[in-house]
């Protein structure tokens, strides 16, 4: 059972990890890659973006540019925090959040702010992390904020920022699913959230969204659909599903991750441009 009051944690145990979560000891599977645990939003590149894309960040790395680093920039100015991943070298960089020691260090390092230990009578919590189990494998979610009303929990707030103003006016399928899933993570541990959003921000632009907490929380009671909150900021409702619809998307991504099936190409115009795979893929439609 999911428990509020005590944070999970990593053990590597040679060749294994266990997760300890109160009184329990959970085993983690032998995962793909060597990874101890998944992020939530793998859940939604996985079902909407393109998996193989996944699969190949793994085996050669990943491209770090100067407009990610700008972007972690700006996420830390809109929510008055540090990022501790700006350290990242621009260039091709592997990918080591969730595996080895690294993997096992950022995932503890996370539960400092574990959920449980959220004050909130606060108005709102940056990046606090929640923590899913499903067959026997850690799934950790960051959601960006946390607004609180009358001491508890409200609603999740997802930032997206960008440079194209066109962006800001619509949300992909991997980022709603994102947002979501922190919606029913928060579920999952016995907290109620009302309701969802991700929030679309121009980088740079005169706005910040925790300035802005109050707005938010109207529109959130009172609106659906996509709100415009200034020529810049525009504010997108998501439709949360059932939490079963959700679980049947988290078992297709695990599937991967367990060895079960190899991972999905999906290639089109839109993801393969913008992908640094594209020269090596079979798949690719761009080259
Ligand atoms: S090139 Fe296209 S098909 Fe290949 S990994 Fe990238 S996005 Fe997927």
């Amino acid at each position: 059972m999911p428990r509020l009051d005590a944070a999970p944690h990593i053990e590597l145990m040679g060749e294994s990890a266990v997760l300890h979560w109160g009184s329990e000891v959970i085993r983690i599977p032998r995962l793909k890659h060597g990874a101890l645990f998944l992020m939530s939003g793998y859940i939604g590149s996985q079902l909407w973006g393109c998996e193989y894309k996944l699969s190949l960040d793994y085996l050669r790395g990943r491209i770090i540019n100067e407009s990610t680093v700008y972007g972690l920039l700006e996420h830390s100015r809109q929510l008055g925090v540090d990022e501790e991943i700006l350290g990242l070298d621009v260039g091709w960089t592997p990918v080591i959040i969730n595996r080895g020691e690294e993997g096992a260090y950022f995932f503890n390092e996370k539960m400092r702010n574990w959920i449980g230990y959220a004050d909130f009578t606060k108005p709102f919590i940056q990046e606090p992390s929640l923590v899913m189990v499903r067959s026997d494998v850690p799934i950790l979610g960051l959601p960006d904020l946390i607004i609180n009303v009358d001491g508890k929990p409200a609603y999740v707030i997802e930032l997206k920022t960008t440079s194209n103003p066109r962006n800001i006016k619509v949300v992909r399928g991997r980022e709603s699913l994102q947002a979501e899933s922190y919606f029913h993570m928060l579920t999952y541990l016995g907290l109620d959230p009302r309701g969802v959003a991700v929030v679309k921000v121009i980088r740079g632009v005169d706005f910040r969204i925790i300035d802005n907490i109050d707005v938010i929380i109207k529109h959130m009671e009172n609106a659906e659909g996509a709100i415009t909150l200034t020529k810049h900021v525009v504010m997108h409702h998501i439709k949360v599903r059932s939490f079963n619809d959700f679980l049947k998307d988290v078992d297709y991504a695990l599937e991967y991750w367990l060895g079960l099936r190899n991972p999905r190409p999906n290639p089109s115009r839109g993801l393969c441009s913008l992908c640094e795979h594209r020269r090596v893929c079979p798949y690719s439609v761009v080259r």
